[in-house]
């Protein structure tokens, strides 16, 4: 049995304590092909080989809730043989070994399956609801990097955060919506001011309709929460915030952001068929905002008359395209930070050229000395 064309990054060799106790699956969409003389266990990119006799019967009997021992009864293998695979499909990070359940609150019943994401019996609508709308996020949560339980646990966590969407427009709600479906329960709509209406120009085929033309836009949205959101409403107080701006912040707010710590991340307006986005600012820890602004002033020639036209230029809004496609990235973007603890954007922008998207100009931006923004701070990334 070999390994081929691992990638880097991916779940490093593992040690399994107990093995013959575990109850492998393999991971949601792994690949398993005749090779003509074996197979081929694997995603798209990477795998393992195997040419043990009995390697289709191992892996048809790996359903999650039989022992590597039973596995080894069930398909005629050797238990030897068994473990082997096992192990060299969790060292290649495509097994699944660890069970977790999602706790939701909205099933309040003595039957404890009717509060989990899995074997209900119970013939509820909402909850079966719940689980085909998970299925989608698990498939690919459970592809992350030592996640051995399908990707549950990293689902689950997303409750735990409040993310604010500060401005309004095509992109804040579309945002919104993206945020609220992918478990995000706790997203808030912040417009600029609290008046503000939904226009005809908000319309982007979203979650909001013609029907909603004129009525306030953070009380319609906030009415809509609950449909949209992946799971049913959390009371959980125990939240860590993420701040999202659409249009440059008012300096008293990003002041906020800097010294409660609290990470954000900028779109800015767009501008000649480009957008410009980030960094995403881990306070104290990676490049803010001013250090971006001092190296483009330093960098670019004419900075300082672009920061000056803003000043007398309203932002124009983007196409319905390119709304959701910068929805869709930044969503991204901010999962992967909520997820793994990593991004793109972390010390890093994008320009998006609207008629170029295939080659978005990523910038990679340190910090500014004469920032401060690192001064006297000490905080640790999470
Ligand atoms: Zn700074």
């Amino acid at each position: 049995m070999k390994k081929i064309n691992k990638s880097e990054g991916s779940a490093s060799a593992r040690t399994l304590e107990n093995l013959k106790e575990i109850e492998p699956r393999l991971k949601v969409g792994v690949l398993v092909l005749n090779t003509g003389h074996g197979l081929y266990i694997g995603g798209i990119n990477y795998g393992i080989e195997s040419d043990l006799p009995h390697a289709r019967a191992i892996l048809n009997a790996m359903d999650g809730q039989s022992t590597c021992a039973q596995i080894s009864q069930n398909s005629g293998a050797g238990l030897d043989d068994v473990l082997e695979i096992v192990r060299a499909l969790d060292n290649a990070g495509l097994v699944d070994t660890v069970r977790t359940s999602i706790r939701v609150q909205r099933f309040h019943s003595p039957n404890p399956n009717r509060s989990t994401h899995k074997n209900d019996d119970s013939n509820d609508g909402g909850f079966q609801q719940l689980q085909s709308k998970l299925a989608p996020e698990l498939s690919a949560s459970t592809w992350i990097s030592g996640v051995r339980d399908g990707g549950v646990n990293v689902i689950a966590q997303r409750r735990n955060w409040e993310v604010s969407i500060f401005g309004e427009g095509r992109i804040a709600t579309l945002l919104y919506g993206i945020l609220l479906a992918s478990g995000i329960s706790e997203t808030l709509l912040i417009p600029a001011k609290n008046s503000t209406a939904i226009s005809a120009e908000s319309l982007t085929s979203g979650f909001l309709r013609q029907s909603d033309i004129g009525l306030n836009l953070k009380v319609r949205s906030s009415e809509l929460a609950g449909e949209l959101s992946l799971f049913p409403a959390n009371s959980s107080d125990a939240r860590e915030k993420f701040a999202i701006s659409i249009g440059q912040p008012q300096a008293d707010q990003q002041q906020e952001w800097m010294s409660s710590g609290t990470p954000h991340l900028v779109i800015e307006p767009a501008e000649c068929a480009s957008l410009f986005i980030g960094p995403l600012v881990i306070p104290g820890i990676t490049p803010c905002l001013r250090c971006v602004r001092l190296i483009r002033h330093e960098r670019e020639i004419l900075w300082d008359e672009i920061e000056l036209n803003r000043l007398t230029h309203a932002p124009s809004e983007v196409p319905v395209s390119v709304a959701h496609y910068v929805a869709g990235l930044i969503t991204l973007e901010l999962l992967s930070y909520i997820d793994r603890e990593k991004s793109q954007l972390l010390g890093a922008c994008l320009t998006i050229d609207f008629h170029n998207l295939a080659t978005t100009d990523r910038t990679l931006y340190t910090r500014h000395l004469a920032c401060g923004c690192n001064w006297g701070q000490e905080k640790s990334p999470r």
